[in-house]
This record gives structure tokens, C-alpha cells and sequence, in this order.
């Protein structure tokens, strides 16, 4: 990976303060209140964006609503022509926003630049051409036409995270703007600072009032914007927690919801398996964004003829990893995003102990030099984890893994299954009837088979069970954001005579 790499200047990427963004203009906060943004590696502050309450969800619903009828009806080739835009201004300032994302989120810039940056822009080049095939379809009957029109839903209301925030963005608003929707966007409290950077250099192509977004705490923001009754749908990415409480909101006015919410995915490596690709695999799992990724393969079914070996690989793989700061390209792990992640993470670290795991590399937070100042974790791999353990159990959100031994296939399935989750999972092994008996027996929204992470443009993104409802990333989630019409049109002449007149 090149070292030479023209990057964005850390100092002077950000503004003092950032407004909320409503109709095209940045204003200020009715609540008159700000929240201070933390670089997560090194504790400085970075910026302060508005503190939004139900006074600001108001003004940036009335002007969504108010962009709607004109934005609804756009031709397909300017809604294409504006996401291709965004897609080749993100390509040529791609070192900028990378820099941005790492200092506000504290991701390797490694993976900004050839991760989050290509995934995001993907989803605008994805769209831009989607456009064009909103159409409905045509049933020729003897005595009828039928015509399915698909027509924008209207205002939608996105909730997005703070572990991935330009991808997620682009997901949320890149085919809602294909739809011909508009949108008010919340982006999270932690880190969103790519994000208002984003805005305000789309600002003169994005046509004003068809996005708008609303910064500060979710409590304070989000029953009013999903309640309101001119929003007509809402798209959240979060916790399950957040999600029970968005679908008491939606339920208010029956809006329909996409719920993206967590996993504890299983990662499951036989006994044939390429067993280098497999660890080098385990380990990506472990630590791409600190493990702060929903679809992290974070319980690790090990074959037991492999088991020992594999660990090892492991523990070597791991301990060989630079961690430190997350600007330089040579680093490869960060510090988690804030200092709530930073301590939720040692409590789990503390309970996989306390439960009789045993730690195969890791186990607590990482300390010395650059790393005393910011939320740094060593990534860690528990073994002897038994799948009820509160470990296995739990989205931990940080870079712990839990190691499962298997002798038996189908008491291994029972096992892989055997929680409240299902986002995705992997298999690794060179028998291929095995991994589509093993892919097809998985409750989950994805499966890889030989390669975790293998996010490829186009294919569906979503959940099983508890993991949320709804497919993103993929041509499917352009329905959430349509409405099906059906316009019937008799071709026969005069009336039925239904009445014998
Ligand atoms: P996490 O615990 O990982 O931060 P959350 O689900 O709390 O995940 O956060 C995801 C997004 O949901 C953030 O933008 C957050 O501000 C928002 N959020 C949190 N609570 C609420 C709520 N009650 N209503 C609407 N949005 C919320």
C-alpha cells in the first residue's frame, strides 16, 4: 500500500462550528445549545455541531415537504446527473473526506481511503443509474389494461450511526434521491463531521429543501421527526434498543420502517479450509474499524482438528499489528470511536474473564506513547467461549472476537443460529457442497464463503430476525422508497349491465 499518498491537512479541515442544514442555508439550533466533537486518537476537539430539538424537526419537515412535489416529479436524468456528480466530486477530493473520517471516527485511514470512500461513492454511482429503471409494469387483459406506476413515498426520515457514517449516508440518501424522495437526516451525535463537510459541498447541486439534515442527541430529535405527519417513512441504522423505540414511533402514524441493526455473526472455519485466508480472515473480522462494524464476524466457530493451530496463527497475526495513530497510512487499527465505546468494551473485556474465558491475545486496553491519549483496545480473542456466554451473546462493538470449538456440523449449525441475531456470517472450506449446506442452514442476511467482508456492489444488505428488516445496498431497497400504484383502464365499450337495464 503506497506510503506516499497526498493526504488531506488534519488542521484546517473542519470549520469552528457547523449549523443544522435546512432548505439549502446552515442556521443555528433553536435550542441555542452546542456538542463539542473529539478526535478520538488523541482527545483535541475538532469542531461543534447544533444540538437539534423538535423546533428544528419541524422547519427541515416543512422543507422537505415543501421540495417534494418539484424534486417527485424531476426527470430520471437529472436526479442521475446530480448522483454522479456527488460521485465524481467525492472521487476527487476521496484523500480529503478520508482524513475526515479517520479524525472523526479514529478509523485507520487505510481503511477510509479503500474502504469507506469507495464504498460510499459506489452507492451513488449504484443509484445514479437506478434512476432510470423506476418504471412500473403493464398487464394486458381482454377487456383491460393494467399499469403499475411506482411513485416516490415522500418525506423520509433517516437515522444513521456514527462506526461508518459517509457509507451509511450514501446508502440512505443515495437511492432515496434516485426515488425522487426527500429526506431529513440524522446523523449521529459522535461523528458526523465528514458529513457536514459533505453537505456543504453539495449544497449547489443538491437543490435546496430535498436534503436536509438535523445534528444533536437522538432523544431530542427523534420521536418528533418520526412521529411528524408528513414524514411517510423512516430508514434507521443503530442499536436494537434505539429500534424498538423508532417502531413505537413509526407506529404512531403507520409509517413503514428499514430497520439495519446489529449482529453477532458467526464466522465458522472447518477443518479443510485454507487455513492462512481463514486467519487472515478471523483477524480483518476482529479488527476492520475496531470491530466496530455491525456485520463483524465476532463468534468464531473453529473446527476442533484445526482449533489450536488456528489460534496460533492467529495470536501471530494479531500481536503483529501496528496500532497508534490512525492519519498514518502504516497503522491498522485505531481507538474505538468515543470514550462510551472506549468503556463498554473493557466491561466486556472484564465480564469474558469473569465468565471462565480464556484470553488468547489481547484482553484489555493498550496503553504506551500516543496510545494514553485516545480510546485504543487491544484486539483480543477469547477462547473456550461457550455460545450462552454473555460474550457470544452480546454485540460488543469493539475488536473481541470469541472463539467456539466444533466437532459436529449440525450441533455447530444449532449453535451458529442460536441467537437473537442474523446479519451475516462466513464459511471457510474447500468442499463446496459443504459451504452452501452450511450457507443455506445459516438464519442471516449474508453469507461469505472464503472471504468475510467480501461487500460487493448491488448485492442486498440486511437482516434476519433480530437484526433489523428491510434490504439496502441492493436494487430491492428502491421499494422502500416507492409506492406501487395500480391504474386499471376498461377497454370495453358502454355500461356492464349489471342491473338486466
Ligand atoms: P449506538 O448505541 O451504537 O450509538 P444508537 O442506536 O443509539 O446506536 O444510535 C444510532 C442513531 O440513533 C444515532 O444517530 C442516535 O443519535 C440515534 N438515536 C438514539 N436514540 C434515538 C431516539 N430515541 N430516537 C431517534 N434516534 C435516536
Amino acid at each position: 500500500m503506497s506510503q506516499t499518498l497526498k493526504l488531506g491537512q488534519p488542521s484546517n479541515m473542519f470549520q469552528d462550528e457547523y449549523g443544522h442544514l435546512i432548505n439549502g442555508e446552515w442556521v443555528s439550533s433553536a435550542s441555542g445549545e452546542v456538542i463539542d466533537m473529539i478526535n478520538p486518537a488523541t482527545g483535541e476537539h475538532l469542531s461543534k455541531i447544533q444540538s437539534g430539538n423538535a423546533a428544528d424537526v419541524q422547519r427541515a419537515v416543512a422543507a422537505a415537504k415543501a421540495a417534494f412535489p418539484a424534486w417527485s416529479k424531476s426527470s430520471a436524468s437529472q436526479r442521475q446527473e446530480i448522483l454522479f456528480e456527488i460521485a465524481s466530486r467525492l472521487k476527487a477530493r476521496i484523500n480529503d473526506y478520508a482524513m475526515m473520517e479517520t479524525l472523526d471516527n479514529g478509523k485507520p485511514i487505510r481503511e477510509s481511503m479503500f474502504f469507506d470512500m469507495p464504498t460510499a461513492i459506489g452507492q451513488f454511482e449504484t443509484f445514479a443509474g437506478a434512476a432510470y429503471t423506476l418504471q412500473g409494469e403493464t398487464h394486458a387483459y381482454e377487456d383491460a389494461l393494467g399499469i403499475v406506476h411506482r411513485e416516490p413515498i415522500g418525506v423520509c426520515a433517516q437515522i444513521i450511526p456514527w462506526n461508518v457514517p459517509m457509507i451509511m449516508m450514501a446508502c440512505k440518501i443515495a437511492p432515496a434521491l434516485a426515488a425522487g424522495c426527500t429526506v431529513v437526516l440524522k446523523p449521529a451525535e459522535t461523528v458526523c463531521l465528514s458529513l457536514m463537510e459533505f453537505f456543504k459541498e453539495m449544497n449547489d447541486i443538491i437543490p435546496a429543501g430535498v436534503v436536509n439534515v438535523i445534528t444533536g442527541y437522538g432523544p431530542n430529535i427523534g420521536e418528533a421527526l418520526v412521529t411528524h405527519p408528513d414524514v411517510r417513512k423512516v430508514a434507521f441504522t443503530g442499536s436494537r434498543p434505539t429500534a424498538q423505540k423508532i417502531i413505537q414511533y413509526a407506529s404512531q402514524n403507520i409509517i413503514p420502517q428499514t430497520m439495519e441493526l446489529g449482529g453477532k455473526s458467526a464466522n465458522i472455519v472447518c477443518e479443510d479450509a485454507d487455513l492462512d485466508a481463514a486467519v487472515e480472515g478471523a483477524a480483518m473480522s476482529t479488527i476492520l474499524n475496531k470491530g466496530e462494524v455491525c456485520l463483524a464476524g465476532s463468534r468464531l466457530f473453529l473446527h476442533d482438528k484445526i482449533h489450536d493451530e488456528f489460534l496460533d496463527k492467529l495470536k501471530g497475526v494479531l500481536s503483529g499489528l501496528r496500532q497508534g495513530d490512525p492519519t498514518d497510512m502504516a497503522t491498522h487499527i485505531g481507538p474505538q470511536a468515543s470514550s462510551m465505546q472506549y468503556e463498554k468494551v473493557q466491561k466486556y473485556l472484564d465480564i469474558g474473564k469473569n465468565e471462565g474465558a480464556s484470553v488468547v491475545v489481547g484482553g484489555s486496553k493498550a496503553t504506551g506513547g500516543i496510545l494514553d491519549n485516545g480510546y485504543f483496545i487491544q484486539p483480543t480473542i477469547f477462547a473456550d467461549v461457550a455460545n450462552d456466554m454473555t460474550i457470544a451473546r452480546d454485540e460488543i462493538f469493539g475488536p473481541v472476537t470469541s472463539a467456539i470449538r466444533w466437532k459436529d456440523e449440525g450441533d455447530m449449525l444449532e449453535q451458529a443460529n442460536n441467537t437473537v441475531y442474523g446479519l451475516a456470517g462466513g464459511v471457510w472450506t474447500r468442499d463446496i457442497s459443504r459451504a452452501h449446506r452450511i450457507a443455506q442452514s445459516l438464519e442471516t442476511g449474508t453469507v461469505w464463503i472464503n472471504r468475510y467482508y467480501n461487500l460487493k456492489p448491488g448485492m442486498p444488505l440486511g437482516g434476519y430476525k433480530q437484526s433489523g428488516f428491510g434490504r439496502e445496498f441492493g436494487h430491492e431497497v428502491l421499494n422502500h422508497y416507492t409506492l406501487t400504484k395500480s391504474v386499471v383502464v376498461n377497454l370495453q365499450e358502454g355500461k356492464i349491465g349489471a342491473f338486466d337495464q
